[in-house]
């Protein structure tokens, strides 16, 4: 349906121009010429069109679903015109506590064996979000900076009143975060559990080079992983218990060097921060719809995941491809985009795939990450056979390259 030609009616708004939102936006806009709906992205922050002087801390390990998404809509080709921001990783090490991290117990992937160019891309959130707001609105969607204040959701729309005006949309996308107002204000619900952890960010040096591998080591308080920056440093995520983690922000940077250097097992010889440290509270949070009449979340307005597998804004993707493929398929049997019947499609195909993952994740962290006792070393044996199998690494190398599950047709092989 399209809402005329008003240039306050859309037929999708998307609060948040986060790299999810923003790459929703790009494959709305990707339809046969003709049939693209109008597409107004409402974004609080734009970011600035030139590289930051400072480095970008926060990075994402994109998988290669990911990648065929944005190569499907041309975001790709910009990430790629941006050599500081983007660097491929060829090797993954998992180690346990009590293992070594190419020893007994570890779990490797290597792309070369799996017949891959590459495991995925490290990539800076800026980059990641300059590339798809580009990709937008080179495919003719509208960007307008500011924030929505009130929706209404009325007969045949819904109008959201915003800091720069009003506008009315067939359909509202909530692509606005883990605090999503649209998740708030449209009554969505929120499932939430405390992890009670901090995930401390930072840029590091290291003795030896990265190899462009990703290291993460489950430490009995946590995990630990170092990601390869295309500059030589690496990117660390290392996500402890509240308390530990004070104590560590706390520490000179000579001290906090040191305790990392012991965290990473030497892994890289001795380790150097080279920047300020972030931190990031932990929760795991999935709405409780994802969807209602006229209104549809995607990326971290639905769910939050544990970051120890590099997971949230791959899931995001997915989400992005799998509700544009469903408002296609919609369009070409004349649907409303709006209409709950169609949206309730999406959430069936993501809901399901999302909270099974997330639970997994918390399963990793439980008995992995902080195992303990009989549970936590039985799962640290399993991690061991898994590892000598190159069938059972298989599926997990899948998972690792977003391969696995129920792929929106624009993620698959070509
Ligand atoms: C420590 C850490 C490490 C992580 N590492 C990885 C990783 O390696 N790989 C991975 O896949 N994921 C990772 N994640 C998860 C990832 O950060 C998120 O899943 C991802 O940022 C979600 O993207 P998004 O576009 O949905 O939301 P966001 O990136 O949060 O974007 C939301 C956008 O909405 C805008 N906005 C918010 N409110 C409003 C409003 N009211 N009006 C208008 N605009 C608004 C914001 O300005 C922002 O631009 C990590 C997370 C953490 C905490």
């Amino acid at each position: 349906m399209n809402l005329g030609r008003d240039e306050s009616k859309f037929d999708v708004v998307i609060v948040g121009g986060g790299p999810v939102g923003a790459t929703l936006g790009a494959l709305l806009r990707h339809a046969p010429a003709g049939r693209a709906p109008r597409v107004l992205l409402l974004e609080r922050a734009l970011p600035s069109a030139e590289a930051a002087p400072t480095p970008d801390l926060r990075v994402f390990a994109l998988s290669r679903a990911s990648e065929r998404i944005l190569r499907a809509v041309g975001g790709w080709d910009a990430l790629v015109a941006e050599p500081a921001a983007m660097v491929a990783y060829e090797r993954m090490h998992v180690w346990p506590m009590r293992g070594r991290p190419r020893g007994e117990g570890a779990l490797s992937f290597d792309a070369a064996e799996l017949g891959e160019s590459d495991l995925g891309h490290i990539v800076t959130n800026t980059a990641l979000q300059r590339a798809a707001l580009a990709a937008f609105q080179a495919a003719g969607g509208a960007v307008q900076q500011g924030t929505v204040q009130r929706l209404e959701f009325l007969d045949g729309c819904v109008r959201l009143h915003g800091s720069s005006g009003v506008v009315n949309a067939a359909l509202l996308v909530g692509a606005d975060g883990g605090r999503s107002v649209v998740r708030e204000q449209a009554g969505l619900g929120l499932e939430s559990e405390d992890y009670g952890q901090l995930a401390l960010v930072a840029n590091v040096r290291s003795e030896q080079p990265h190899e462009h591998t990703a290291w993460q080591r489950f430490l009995g308080e946590g995990t630990l992983a170092l990601l390869p920056l295309a500059s030589g440093e690496s990117s660390i995520v290392w996500s402890v218990p509240r308390a530990r983690a004070l104590a560590l922000l706390a520490l000179s940077a000579e001290e906090f060097s040191a305790e990392l250097t012991a965290a990473s097992d030497g892994v890289l010889g001795v380790l150097q921060l080279a920047s300020e440290r972030l931190q990031f509270p932990l929760r795991r949070t999935s709405a409780v719809h994802y969807v209602r009449e006229r209104c549809a979340l995607v990326g971290d307005a639905a769910h939050s995941v544990h970051p120890l597998a590099g997971q949230g804004v791959n899931l995001g993707f997915l989400d992005a491809a799998a509700l544009a493929e469903t408002l296609a398929a919609g369009r070409s049997s004349g649907e409303d985009p709006g209409a709950l019947r169609l949206l309730r499609r999406y959430e069936r195909w993501r809901k399901s795939e999302n909270e099974s993952l997330s639970l997994a994740l918390s399963l990793l962290n439980r008995f992995l990450a902080f195992g303990d006792g009989e549970l936590g070393r039985f799962a640290e044996r399993g991690m061991g056979w898994v590892g000598r199998s190159a069938a059972l690494r298989r599926p997990f190398a899948e998972r690792a390259l977003g391969l696995s599950g129920e792929l929106p047709q624009v993620a698959r092989r070509a």
